[in-house]
């Protein structure tokens, strides 16, 4: 009998967040035990609704959705992207320059599989949104990290950029605002990130999928505002803003200086030809979503759901002996800190798992989003308030008396 394993392609491709910690978790609620899942970040999971608006657009354009569209995607959808760009001040940007996807997810691994060769790098940030370390190895790259520096607000630490910049780096990737740690980053950060890349010829790639998802009265700057001379790959989509996720409505778009990159471009125009086009049904909701009144504003603000159960897990989670975490300033996710020594951790895949086999909550482990050290995890603060207190007093209970064995 001839036998069948994954492709070698996938040796070291990993994605945690739905991985083996959440197969644990659905074999117990097979076996009956209810989970509160704090791994993903699908915010109608938590009862976040998407507009109304979005939705009566999206059954009045079902019949003229049948068919398939362009591939890079619909013209009023594709206008809608680019007034949004001209409104935050992307420079150059033409409706052939943005391609719509099944979910920024669908353009990620697109985009990489479009420039790497075996064994070019790519600069990726230290935690990361790990399926950019996915696709980078998919396409058969290597996914230098760098590092984020949690004592400077997790901004990354633009010295140990530099410090890993080799004849093989090709690009360097910026999640802004961050998944996981909530990081925004500032206008200067960004500015030299900019220097950096410029003097390196890297393209920028910048996943800004929380860019209306900001608290605190802070301004999100796209770093593709920055940099007219250099090719600045953005993407954003309205899985988190509109609380569709499942639509897999998601774009991506092409900035900058691009003389230097239409080889790429070719490359990237194949693969978007060959997936023939995105969900249609989804393409035609993007232009009354981005158009007009923002309902997720509300959320952000104080009294708004997001914002107060962000004050809610920061202080329950400090309060708590052996863990720290830095407030975030957008996003949904907070990236605490836990004390390795105090409770003998070596292992963060097994404290996430020994926390769900004692009190049936599933966090994701910090090495799942490649930091090189366990002394992390991740929280989904989506649930409401009286969940997350069930979440972290579980939590202050469970480490009172543990000790990794
Ligand atoms: N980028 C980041 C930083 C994310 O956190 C996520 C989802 O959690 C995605 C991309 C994927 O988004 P989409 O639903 O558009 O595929």
């Amino acid at each position: 009998m001839k036998f069948y394993n994954k492709s070698s392609k996938l040796d070291h491709v990993s994605y945690d967040v739905r991985g083996p910690v959440l197969e644990e978790a659905d074999k117990m609620v097979k076996r009956g035990i209810d989970i509160i899942k704090l791994n993903t970040g699908n915010p109608a999971a938590f009862g976040f609704k998407a507009p109304n608006e979005v939705i009566d657009d999206l059954i009045t354009n079902a019949r003229h959705s049948e068919g398939y569209s362009d591939s890079k995607g619909i013209f009023s959808a594709r206008k809608a992207i680019q007034q949004y760009c001209q409104l935050k001040g992307f420079p150059n940007v033409d409706i052939d320059d943005i391609y719509t996807g099944n979910g920024v997810s669908e353009l990620i691994t697109m985009s990489m599989q479009g420039l790497i060769d075996n064994g070019d790098e790519i600069l990726i940030p230290m935690p990361d949104y790990p399926l950019w370390t996915a696709a980078v190895t998919l396409a058969g790259g290597n996914a230098v990290h760098y590092v984020c520096d949690e004592e400077a607000e997790w901004y990354p630490d633009i010295a140990d950029i530099k410090s890993k910049i080799t004849s093989r780096t090709k690009a360097i990737v910026l999640i802004n605002p961050n998944n996981p740690t909530g990081a925004l980053y500032p206008k200067e950060l960004l500015e030299e990130i900019v220097k950096v890349a410029r003097e390196h010829q890297l393209i920028i790639y910048s996943d800004e999928i929380y860019d209306r998802l900001v608290m605190d009265g802070l301004e999100h700057i796209s770093i593709a505002t920055l940099a007219p001379d250099l090719c600045v790959i953005t993407f954003n989509g309205l899985s988190k803003s509109h609380r569709v996720a499942g639509f897999r409505c998601g774009w991506m778009v092409i900035s900058g200086e691009k003389k230097h990159v239409r080889g790429y471009i070719e490359g990237l125009n194949m693969l978007a030809s060959m997936r023939l086009c995105s969900n249609v049904l989804s393409q035609q909701i993007i232009q009354t979503a981005l158009g007009g009144y923002q309902s997720v504003d509300e959320l952000l603000l104080p009294g708004g759901r997001i914002y107060e159960q962000r004050e809610f897990i920061t202080n329950a989670l400090n309060e708590i002996p052996g863990i720290t975490a830095k407030k975030p300033k957008a996003a949904f996710y907070i990236f605490p800190k836990i004390d390795t020594k105090k409770f003998n951790i070596l292992d963060d895949e097994k404290f996430v798992l020994d926390f769900l086999h004692e009190k049936h909550v599933l966090l994701v482990h910090g090495k799942g989003f490649n930091m090189p050290t366990p002394d992390h995890f991740r929280i989904v603060y989506l649930p409401k308030v009286d969940e997350l207190k069930m979440t972290t007093d579980a939590l202050g209970d469970f480490l009172q008396n543990y000790r990794q064995k």
